[in-house]
């Protein structure tokens, strides 16, 4: 058999090609069940951490988002960006100020954060999904009225909150079979922008789209028991358990806004709510359609995923492996 990489398909390296035939076969009929489950549903994703900022993660990303597509499931990506907004800033020399861990946002630093993530994130995945087709389709929460937002505190300037989303654009989008790439800008009623943390915006969307799912790609292995050490992920965990986590100081810094959205998510009817390694290329695909149990998967309180999600996997809440 041939050890070349397959034309056109720069993912598959060398080393699937020498799997048997049989050994291929087995792996695309074993998700079967799965992209039959999820045929039709909404999938929110939301994009960050490491695999935003590496060329090759990204690349797995699209690729991810375009197979979701083509398998009936309708994939919506949300996207965050602070790292490159703090590059932006450094290199303008705009120093950055933070209080509680949230950027103090003047005017310019709005400017900056609006520029960033709808000028070149979103262009960034608008364009590496559309490598595959022309399915993508960026846009602010400024667009149409997808997301009205309010000032969070006054301290912070132009840091916002979702006061409400309004999805219709969205599904307007979905309904024409594209695949909608959302910045994180929202607007008050007088046109005011805001920059609003993406985990946030993402549950918001996923419960006015009615979301099977909602799934966060962040730069650790998931939720951990203990944030030094990579082994204490927590593979599954409902709501009564994220408070006690919450309330006993487990969970701190860009971790407290993503287990809040998992909650609102999981609270507004989205079936689960999954924190999973982005430095796992197409750790989407392993999510989605394999019984891995990768990450850490939130749930309703008594709570069983529909599809049986993570069966199999150790049920004390905490899972090493
Ligand atoms: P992103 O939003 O891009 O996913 P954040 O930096 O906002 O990334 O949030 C992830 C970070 O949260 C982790 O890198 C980690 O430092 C921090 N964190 C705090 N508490 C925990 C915890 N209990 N488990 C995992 N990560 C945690
Ligand atoms: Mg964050």
């Amino acid at each position: 058999m041939s050890t070349e990489p397959i034309p056109g398909n720069p993912s598959v390296d060398s080393s699937t090609s020498d799997f048997s035939p049989e050994r291929r076969a087995a792996v695309l009929v074993e998700t079967l069940p799965y992209i039959q489950r999820f045929a039709g549903s909404i999938i929110v994703v939301k994009f960050g951490g490491n695999a935003m900022v590496d060329e090759n993660l990204a690349a797995r990303f699209a690729e991810d988002v375009v197979l979701m597509h083509s398998v009936g499931i309708r994939p919506v990506v949300v996207h965050g960006g602070g790292p490159q907004i703090g590059a932006l800033m450094d290199r303008l020399g705009i120093k950055s100020e933070f209080r509680e861990g949230l950027r103090v946002t003047d005017a310019e630093t709005l400017d900056v954060a609006r520029m960033v993530l709808v000028g070149k994130v979103n262009r960034d995945i608008v364009s590496s999904i559309n490598r595959h087709g022309s399915m993508a389709v960026g846009l602010s929460g400024e667009d149409a009225g997808l997301i009205r937002a309010s000032a969070r505190n006054p301290e912070l300037g132009f840091v916002g909150d979702v006061e409400s989303v309004n999805p219709a654009i969205i599904e307007r989008l979905l309904a024409e079979d594209l695949i909608p790439v959302v910045s994180t800008i929202g607007a008050d009623l007088t046109g005011q922008a805001y920059n609003i943390n993406a985990d946030t915006v993402a549950a918001a969307l996923a419960g006015a789209l009615g979301a099977e799912r909602i799934l966060y790609l962040t730069d650790v292995e998931g939720l951990l028991a203990d944030v030094d050490d990579p082994s204490s992920r927590i593979s599954r965990v409902d709501l009564t358990g994220l408070a006690a986590l919450t309330a006993d100081g487990t969970i701190s810094g860009g971790m407290i806004p993503k287990v809040q959205a998992c909650v609102d998510a999981v609270e507004a009817g989205v079936g689960s709510a999954h924190m999973v390694d982005g430095r796992i290329p197409h750790v989407v695909l392993l999510e989605l359609f394999t019984d891995l149990g990768i990450g850490t998967m939130v749930l309703p309180d008594g709570g069983v995923a529909a599809d049986g999600h993570g069966v199999g996997v150790p049920d004390d809440g905490v899972d090493g492996s």
